[in-house]
């Protein structure tokens, strides 16, 4: 059955349409989800009786089922969901000072196959519709209504490569940028790629002003072939071309990821080589204690070892921030609740 979530408002008035309603529905159907959080269509009060059996005979509103929750001290919340089809995904509330941040995820596992990363564990099943993306945003805004609050930013980093999902995840950013519904600003909304080169391409013509985001997390190719599968497709100066078209076109400054892996990407000799790679490009660099998955053998670098990696950056001049640690006391590393739960 098809989900109501699915949908853009203009989409959903060709939804109307379909049906045999007028275009006016589409935008009062859109409030009832979006505005008043409406988790039934038989809520929808001021719809005719009619119209509200059509909905429930030919639409979804339910993409996901909770399975179980993670609170860490800090407030960081990670949710692990049930799809209809049984499958499982996480996603992760983080309370910044800025506001509230959902990290989406955007596959059923993920065929990239980083080696730091508990999602690349478990083989993509399947790619997630931009209705289960758009329901892991709502049940998580749900939940922050209760405290009078709601989602502020998104970010789409949890498991999967969004751009090996780009229309979904286009039609998702979408969305949740319709001013009657959640309006989510396009600027607090953050894709991150490991570097497909043609999508980021393509990322660049889009138009929509959201964030982007490239997991680099090495400073060469050696290191990189290593971590991650994708760079012996993708190299770095391919990479490095494509982001400073995207920035030209654009004209928005790039972030780039770099979790720190003891002994393997921390030294200083690799923050020179770092600052080498970005120097020219508007960005600036997310720095990300590494969350230790047990399957992998990587270690988290010392505090002293990021620290001076840090300084060093800044040194030579590079916009560098060292990304706060967020539930470090729950399964915090990305896909890993899923990972322990699946792998059982
Ligand atoms: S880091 Fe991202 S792209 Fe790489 S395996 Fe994990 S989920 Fe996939």
């Amino acid at each position: 059955m098809k989900n109501i979530y699915d949908y853009t408002q203009n989409q959903l008035i060709e939804e109307m349409a379909e049906i045999g309603e007028k275009k006016f529905r589409a935008t009062q159907v859109f409030e009832w989800l979006y505005r008043k959080q409406a988790t039934s269509f038989s809520e929808m009060s001021n719809l005719s009786l009619e119209l509200r059996e059509k909905l429930i005979k030919n639409y979804d509103i339910q993409t996901l089922s909770l399975v179980e929750k993670q609170v860490a001290k800090d407030g960081t919340t990670k949710y692990l969901f049930a799809l209809k089809d049984g499958g499982l995904i996480e996603t992760v509330l983080m309370r910044m000072e800025y506001g509230q941040s959902v990290c989406v995820t955007s596959q059923l596992g993920c065929n990239m196959g980083c080696a730091f990363c508990a999602s690349g564990l478990l083989k993509k099943q399947r790619d997630l519709s931009a209705a289960e993306m758009v329901g892991q945003v709502m049940f998580v805004n749900q939940e922050l209504l209760k405290e009078g609050l709601r989602v502020t930013h998104v970010v789409v980093m949890g498991t999967g490569e969004p751009f090996d999902n780009y229309d979904n995840v286009d039609r998702f950013v979408h969305i949740l940028n319709e001013p009657k519904g959640l309006a989510i600003g396009a600027r607090h909304m953050t894709i991150s790629t490991c570097g497909l080169i043609p999508k980021i391409d393509q990322y660049s013509d889009n138009g929509l002003q959201t964030n982007l985001a490239i997991s680099l997390h090495a400073p060469n190719d050696e290191i990189r072939d290593q971590l991650m599968p994708i760079n012996r497709v993708y190299g770095m100066d391919a990479l490095r071309q494509s982001i400073k078209n995207y920035i030209a076109k654009t004209n928005r400054r790039v972030t780039f990821e770099y979790i720190l892996l003891d002994g393997v990407n921390d030294s200083l000799a690799h923050a020179r080589q770092l600052a080498h790679y970005v120097h020219g490009l508007n960005c600036y660099i997310n720095l990300i204690p590494y969350n230790p998955v047990s399957e992998n053998g990587f270690q988290k670098s010392s505090a002293e070892c990021v620290s001076a990696f840090h300084q060093e950056l800044l040194r030579l001049k590079v916009n560098a921030t060292l990304r706060k640690e967020h539930g470090s006391d729950i399964d915090a590393a990305c896909g890993q609740l899923r990972a322990k739960k699946m792998l059982k």
